[in-house]
This record gives C-alpha cells, sequence and structure tokens, in this order.
C-alpha cells in the first residue's frame, strides 16, 4: 500500500506530517512512501533525508498522490478554490486521509463526497489509551515552550534574579492565564528561566497541577468551578458572572506582571476573555502578553491573531497564529510520532493495511467519513 506526506499549504504552517524517522517505521510496516518535494524542508528535513530513509521523492502533490491507499497531513488538505492546488480532488477515492482536519459538519460533507476516509486527529478522546497519539497535546505542550522562549526573546529585561557586581536585576513575574497542557508547559519553563510564576484556571484540578510545579495560583472559587470540568476533562464555558469575579482578582495582580502567558480555551468556542484593556493599561511599559489562545481570537482584548502589537503604554501583545508551527522540527517529529502511533496501533499485519473498528472508542473518536459517508455522532445528519 503506498503512503503520501504532502507539503503544507496554509498560511504560518511550517510542520509536515512525518519525519525521516517516521518514514523508517512507516516503511517497515510494509508501506511504500512518498514524499511531496520540499515537504519537510521549513521544519528542517530535506528531501535527502527522505531519500535515505527509504521514501521516493515525488515532485508534486499529484505524483505524491497518485494510487495512494494513506495520505498524512498536518492540517487539512486544500480544496477548490482554497489555493494553488485542489489537494482533496487528488486524493484517490477510497484513501485513509489522517491530519488534524478542522472537523466540523461542512468539511465531513466534504470528505464524505470526495469519498475519502477522513480521521480527524484533534477529536481523538483524551483518555489513557490515547495519550501516545494526541496530537492536540504533543502540539500544545510544544506551543507552551515556545510562548515563554518568545516573550523571553520580546522582554527587555531578563527571568531570572540576577545579582552582579553592579547591581541586582529582579527576577520576572510571570502569570499565565489556563493551566491545561501548554500553560502547564508555560509553567515549568518560565520557572527553568528563573521567573517567578502565578497561574490561574477555573478547573479544580488544575489548581493542584499549578501548586505541584511551584507556580502560585492566583483564581476565583466557588459552586460554579467546583463543577467547571466536563467528563471529557475540559473546562465549561463560565458564566459573565464567575468571569467578573475573576477578572477582579486577575485584574488585582496582573499590574506587578512582567510577562502574562494566554492559554485558556474553551472547547467549540472563541477564547474568553480573561485580560481586557483595562488591566493591559495598568501594565508596565515592557511587559509582554503572548497569547498561544489567538487561533481562537485570543485571551487579550488588543491581540490581533497574527502580529505583535505595541499598546499606546508599551506593552507588546503577541498574538502569533499556530504557535506549534514556530517550532517546526520538534512539532513535527512528535506529530509524525502520534500519526505513526495511530497507524500501528491499528495495522493489520496479515492485510498489511490499517483495520479501523468502528465500535472502537478512538476510531469512533476521530472517523469523520468512511465510504462517502458521514460517520461522526456530531456531524451525522439525522
Ligand atoms: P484546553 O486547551 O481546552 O484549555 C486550556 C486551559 O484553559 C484548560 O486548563 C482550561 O481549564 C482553561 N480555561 C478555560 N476557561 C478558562 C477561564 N475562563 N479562565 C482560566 N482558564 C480557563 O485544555 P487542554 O490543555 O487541551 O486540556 C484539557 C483537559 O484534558 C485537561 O483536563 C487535561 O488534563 C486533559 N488531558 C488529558 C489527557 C489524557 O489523559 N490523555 C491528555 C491531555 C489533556
Amino acid at each position: 500500500m503506498r503512503l503520501a506526506v504532502l507539503k503544507e499549504r496554509r498560511a504560518d504552517e511550517a510542520r509536515v506530517a512525518a519525519v525521516p524517522e517516521t518514514v523508517r517505521k512507516l516503511i517497515g510496516l510494509g508501506l511504500t512512501v512518498a514524499v511531496e518535494a520540499g515537504a519537510g524542508l521549513p521544519a528542517g528535513f530535506p528531501d535527502a533525508a527522505y531519500a535515505e530513509a527509504g521514501a521516493e521523492v515525488a515532485p508534486d502533490a499529484a505524483a505524491a498522490l497518485a494510487g495512494a491507499g494513506i495520505v498524512l497531513k498536518v492540517r487539512a488538505p486544500l480544496a477548490a478554490g482554497e489555493g494553488e492546488v485542489d489537494e482533496l480532488s487528488l486524493i484517490p477515492r477510497g484513501a485513509l486521509l489522517i491530519g488534524t482536519l478542522g472537523a466540523d459538519k461542512e468539511a465531513a460533507g466534504r470528505y464524505a463526497e470526495a469519498g475519502v476516509d477522513a480521521a480527524a486527529m484533534e477529536m481523538l478522546p483524551r483518555i489513557t489509551r490515547a495519550q501516545s497519539m494526541d496530537v492536540l497535546s504533543s502540539q500544545a505542550n510544544l506551543a507552551g515552550y515556545r510562548a515563554v522562549v518568545e516573550a523571553a526573546g520580546a522582554f527587555d529585561r531578563g527571568f531570572p534574579m540576577l545579582m552582579t557586581a553592579a547591581g541586582t536585576i529582579p527576577a520576572a513575574n510571570v502569570m499565565v492565564m489556563g493551566a491545561g497542557v501548554a500553560g502547564l508547559q508555560a509553567i515549568a519553563t518560565a520557572r527553568r528561566l528563573g521567573g517567578r510564576v502565578s497561574a490561574t484556571d477555573v478547573r479544580p484540578a488544575a489548581k493542584e497541577e499549578i501548586k505541584s510545579l511551584g507556580a502560585s495560583f492566583v483564581g476565583y472559587e466557588d459552586e460554579e468551578s467546583r463543577a467547571a470540568q466536563t467528563a471529557g476533562g475540559y473546562a465549561k464555558p463560565m458564566s459573565a458572572e464567575f468571569l467578573a469575579k475573576q477578572g477582579e482578582v486577575v485584574a488585582a495582580a496582573i499590574g506587578k506582571m512582567d510577562i502574562v502567558v494566554c492559554t485558556a480555551l474553551v472547547q467549540g468556542r472563541r477564547a474568553p476573555i480573561l485580560v481586557t484593556e483595562a488591566m493591559v493599561a495598568s501594565m508596565k511599559p515592557g511587559s509582554v502578553i503572548v497569547d498561544i489562545a489567538s487561533d481562537a481570537g485570543g485571551n487579550c482584548a488588543l491581540t490581533k491573531p497574527g502580529e505583535m502589537v505595541v499598546t499606546g503604554n508599551g506593552v507588546k501583545v503577541l498574538g502569533f497564529r499556530n504557535w506549534p508551527a514556530r517550532i517546526p522540527a520538534a512539532a513535527s517529529s512528535l506529530y509524525a510520532r502520534n500519526l505513526l502511533t495511530f497507524l500501528t496501533t491499528f495495522w493489520d499485519k496479515d492485510a498489511s493495511a490499517p483495520k479501523l473498528p468502528a465500535e472502537d472508542d478512538l476510531v469512533r473518536g476521530v472517523m469523520l467519513t468512511r465510504g462517502g459517508q458521514v460517520v461522526h455522532a456530531n456531524f451525522a445528519a439525522g
């Protein structure tokens, strides 16, 4: 069976869905691997490294996809009118497409129409068995790290307390908004750099995790926050009253902060605004806000997704999009391993092909379409 790896053509994307190390293992499963020329270059993996790993380097998307039974992508393939190549139309009918596919009803309909069996890895249930295939976690972890490193780069002072013969520079005060996978990594990274770190979240479990990393918890707790976690482990959307109370606590602390790292998300919704314009106005010149939630609108009212803004009072707001793609070699390696693990978990050795039992929790979670039909419970009609 032939497996194709395409170049990512969407804006702000630098990752690739397979790296030479995973290509070797895919070939070990019995697959023939075709990688579109230049696919790994933005992440630092040249064509020659794929060729050395045993892949065929195909000159373009059409050549890579010809006869493919499996297609690996980071982001959804471009559809008609979305860019230079209509990637979706080039994927052979019946092929298994695996990627973060921006799952929604329209996308599912498009994949069904194209006759592609689409596995949307961002829909994978966050259960223990799925941890090694969990693309959201692997990518969020690196985004949290990268955000702090970029904040340190944009900050005119330093993170650690520096005691020198010429005097002492105080440690940076860092506040992390949202302590999920990205936020916890941001806390750990800021601590490693020597910052004095506090964090806020709404889920009760997050408070313990914040403290276990040596940061202090800043937040408001009431009956609502004690029930703020869904069965899937995500935060529930909080009421306007709760957000106002939480805002008061954050506002009291934020004026002393040098760095604010925003990571708070609520599944399927716009990111909550946790840093208001008034809060930014209370911050010192030279402070830095990094907003990883920018792809979902951002946690800071002044975030401009895709841009860095410098406010009137000299606060930098870094609202770049797609933070994992800002550390593309590491993000690609982990993403590629997630996909490889998914394939090997469901690999049928005898058939030398993936076998995806419809009743399996993970399969049910990710499969949007099969055999030209929308099968995902969230998007199927009726
Ligand atoms: P996420 O990206 O959806 O959200 C980031 C954080 O923002 C969360 O901690 C959330 O509670 C927080 N948040 C939401 N609204 C907020 C508000 N108003 N104020 C402050 N914070 C707010 O979360 P995630 O990183 O994807 O993690 C979600 C959950 O999944 C967590 O419980 C995590 O432990 C769990 N998880 C489990 C596994 C596993 O077992 N396989 C893997 C990864 C994550």
